[in-house]
């Protein structure tokens, strides 16, 4: 007899919910995590308290506000890291509480520690004191996320050079930063730190940045982060990160030397699997740390499952729940409908970029005709109200049957609006159903119904030359 029916490794989004999902269908489960861990990446150092330091930059520099109070406003002169971090310990502190709280809810036993194989069903748990268990289980879920790739050439120091995780301890808001890597979390913290008054430069390897996304979102983008002074550096590399008792100076294949206060590195994610000796279990990893599943997220070792970063692209709080939840119900043999096709994604640069669906590029290259329609948010009574002149919400929409193809947002809201898309498209809709719709006014959504009129009128065009 096993210890568990269920045994989970890690507490981020993938590992909660696999846990509550297990519990919920009557299966015992335990899941590992260290005590400072409690909510994973998701909630310590990742998703959670970067969204809600944005937040407080948003307020306390009063940003969203500038379009109608002029560009000096700002709600308070001297914003300190204190003022931010104290924002982000709370928020951390109760989600901690809430993700306690329902996993005793559920009777999920909550085990200290890191865990490791001992063979296919066992695992060691160690909880840093020199303590350690052993517990078997019949099923059990790996879900232990990824930490920041560092190159070994480079010496952080936690301070002045620095990742996604040491960021949060900052001891001062720096004048000038350098970000290394223009991916979706360099980019957010560009962003922030642009809006604080820091003086950012991005460094990335490839020409483009966020090259899934929408071409025009991301020329918007930019546009808008050069307007907080971000200066762009394309197609080059750095070669060596130097520190001074003053600062750093990054120098670039290309010969150019950058100062800066501090460099942030966000080059990409390890998984976090060299502490599990998988081999006792019988699993391997690639060199990214990262495990291989099929669709039910079963890994190559029958009653082994694995969910969230660990198993690599998308990589999102908001997948690794989903994977979680239908990891375990095939754990516990309960039929559920696979993950859905369609998947959003948001990005919480300043202003925020959401989409679902494919982009302008995707259907071109994939010889899909479209039409755009489209709706600026300065031409909606909303829009006005809240001093967002640059947003847009953009729909792509088969000229053959009026189905949505895609739904691209820039602006305010935008990772809350595109689940109207979202929903319209998972169920099948076309863009009638949004010309049809009476919309709350006045409101950012009403964007969908303009933007369909938009796409409805060039279609229109069409048929009235040609019919
Ligand atoms: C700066 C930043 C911003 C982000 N912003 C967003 C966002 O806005 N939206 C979004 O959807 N996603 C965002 N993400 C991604 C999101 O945080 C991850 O996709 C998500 O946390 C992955 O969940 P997970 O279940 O894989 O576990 P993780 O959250 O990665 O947690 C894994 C946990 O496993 C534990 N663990 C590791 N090894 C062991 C072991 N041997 N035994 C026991 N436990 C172990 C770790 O301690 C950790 O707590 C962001 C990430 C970062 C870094």
């Amino acid at each position: 007899m096993a210890d568990y029916d269920l045994l989970v490794l890690g507490s981020g989004p993938g590992g909660q919910k696999a846990a509550i999902a297990a519990a919920k269908l009557g299966a015992s489960v335990a899941l590992i995590e260290r005590r400072n861990m409690i909510g994973g990446v998701c909630i310590q150092t990742g998703t959670i308290p970067s969204k809600t330091l944005r937040e407080a930059v948003l307020y306390l520099t009063g940003m969203s506000q500038r379009d109608l109070y002029g560009q000096s406003y700002r709600v308070k002169e001297d914003i300190t890291i204190g003022d931010l971090t104290a924002r982000t310990s709370h928020v951390v502190g109760r989600e901690v509480d809430v993700i306690r709280s329902q996993l005793s809810r559920n009777g999920v036993a909550l085990l200290p520690g890191m865990g490791k194989f001992l063979d296919p069903h066992t695992v060691q748990v160690s909880d840093g004191s020199g303590q350690e268990r052993k517990v078997t289980a019949d099923k059990i879920v790996i879900a232990t996320g990824t930490r920041p790739a560092r190159p070994d050439t480079v010496d952080f120091d936690e301070q002045t050079i620095i990742d996604s995780d040491s960021i949060l301890g900052l001891e001062k808001i720096p004048r000038t930063m350098i970000v290394v890597g223009a991916g979706v979390i360099g980019i957010e913290y560009a962003s922030m730190f642009a809006a604080l008054g820091t003086k950012v430069t991005v460094i990335e390897q490839r020409m483009r940045m966020l090259d899934f996304c929408d071409t025009e979102v991301v020329e918007a983008l930019k546009y808008q982060l050069r307007d907080l002074a971000v200066t762009f550096r394309f197609g080059e590399t750095v070669t060596a990160v130097e520190r001074y008792a003053r600062g750093t100076v990054t120098t670039l294949a290309s010969g150019k030397k950058i100062p800066a206060d501090t460099v942030m590195y966000s080059a990409g994610r390890q998984g976090m699997t060299d502490n599990l000796n998988l081999e006792a279990a019988g699993l391997t990893a690639d060199k990214r740390g990262r495990i291989t599943v099929d669709s039910s997220f079963r890994t190559s070792v029958e009653h082994i499952y694995a969910v969230g970063d660990v198993i690599g692209f998308p990589a999102l709080a908001a997948t690794s729940m989903e994977q979680g939840r239908l990891a375990a119900h095939h754990a516990c043999g309960e039929p559920v409908h696979e993950m859905h096709a369609l998947q959003p994604i948001g990005i919480y640069t300043i202003p925020e970029i959401s989409y679902i669906g494919r982009t302008e590029d995707e259907l071109t290259e994939q010889r899909v005709p479209f039409e755009v329609g489209v709706s600026r948010y300065r031409e909606l009574a909303r829009g006005q109200i809240i001093g967002d002149s640059y947003g847009v919400l953009k729909l792509l929409v088969s000229p053959e049957d009026r189905s949505l193809l895609g739904v691209h947002v820039f602006g305010t809201n935008a990772t809350e609006l595109v689940h109207i898309g979202q929903a319209v498209m998972g169920c099948g809709g076309t863009i009638d159903y949004l010309v049809d719709t009476v919309f709350n006014y006045p409101t950012l959504a009403e964007s969908y119904k303009v933007a369909a009129l938009d796409a409805t009128n060039k279609m229109r065009q069409i048929s009235m030359l040609t019919d």
